[in-house]
């Protein structure tokens, strides 16, 4: 069996390619680098990489991780300032014993004296988005902070060996230097090949709360299916902060287990997510919970049109409802 799923729409010509070189026997590790580093790489997703969104300062501050779910060797990387594939980084830095996690200044150096290629992120459009959006704070003191999305994979391969990545430019206007869970081992990503894997998107503040990704794998571990182990670690999650702290922002999360059974689930009212597995053509699913469970069915061609024309859409006047 090999298997692949992930956050969002976006990862849909990723995982095209990397689930047909998984069917030719390629490793988990090579598919979910790839694939992610292809979301990083096109320019009209703008929450992860190379057109992604910047911070207050007009910067694209990049996190990004993976994780080896045989060794449980993890690489991360934070506040990457203009370095072509943060995943990339992320993926050398597992294989260091030591200074798995580095940010800033520190990763930047430390990418290019490893021959990573330095690359302006920030393009024309985020620059537009940027501007726009301080119009409008400015003008109607809106909350900066929404605009986001980060691309989560995981991936089984045919020799059962099970990896995760992720990559996101984190909150759109996020403070410098702000991380939220991507990069965070046990909250944005958590892969462990005799059990199986998870990775969450939402506001990086408020899963770091719940340590959801590491917390989901436990339960499959425990017995749970995936679905129930998602759905589970989500709801508890939201009733917790909701009772204890009054709000909760997104949360939503992607898992498969080593027999490529997969589970997502999300407290927002259209979650997509992408599958593959041996018996199951690349597909987009819409998530929505209903009574308590995540329910999903797969994306109509209308869905998938609207998307591809909003991605490109023109940029437009500020907005201010
Ligand atoms: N979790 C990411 C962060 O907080 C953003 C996202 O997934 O939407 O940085």
């Amino acid at each position: 069996m090999w298997g692949m799923i992930a956050t969002w729409r976006m990862a849909l010509e990723g995982i095209v390619q990397a689930s047909d070189a998984l069917r030719q026997g390629a490793t988990s590790a090579r598919a979910v680098v790839d694939a992610v580093a292809e979301v990083e790489d096109f320019p009209f997703y703008k929450s992860v990489g190379y057109g992604g969104l910047p911070n207050e300062q007009g910067e694209v501050e990049l996190d990004a991780a993976f994780m080896d779910g045989d060794t449980l060797a993890f690489g991360a990387v934070g506040n990457l300032i203009d370095i072509a594939n943060p995943v990339r980084v992320a993926h050398a830095l597992s294989r260091q014993r030591f200074n798995s996690l580095l940010v800033g200044a520190g990763a930047r150096e430390w990418a290019l004296s490893e021959g990573f290629a330095a690359k302006t992120m920030l393009t024309e459009r985020a620059t537009q988005h940027y501007r726009k959006r301080c119009r409008e704070t400015i003008d109607r003191g809106l909350s900066p902070y929404d605009g986001h999305d980060t691309v989560g994979m995981i991936g089984l391969d045919k020799h059962g060996s099970m990896s995760v990545a992720t990559s996101t430019s984190g909150l759109f206007m996020k403070r410098r230097g702000r991380l939220g869970d991507s990069p965070v081992i046990g909250s944005g990503f958590y892969c462990d090949s005799q059990i199986g894997a998870a990775t969450a998107t939402g506001v990086g503040e408020d899963l770091m709360k719940g340590c959801v990704s590491y917390e989901i794998v436990r339960r499959m571990e425990n017995g749970m299916s995936p679905q129930r182990a998602a759905d589970s670690v989500v709801l508890e999650l939201e009733d917790k902060l909701m009772a204890r702290f009054g709000r909760v922002g997104d949360l939503s999360v992607v898992c498969m287990n080593r027999d490529g059974e997969f589970g997502a689930a999300t407290n927002i009212k259209t979650f997509s997510f992408v599958v593959a597995h041996e018996h199951l053509p690349p597909t987009v699913y819409l998530a929505e919970r209903r009574d308590g469970q995540t329910c999903y069915t797969p994306a109509d061609e209308q869905w998938m049109s609207d998307y591809a024309a909003r991605i490109r859409a023109p940029i437009g006047e500020p907005h201010y409802d």
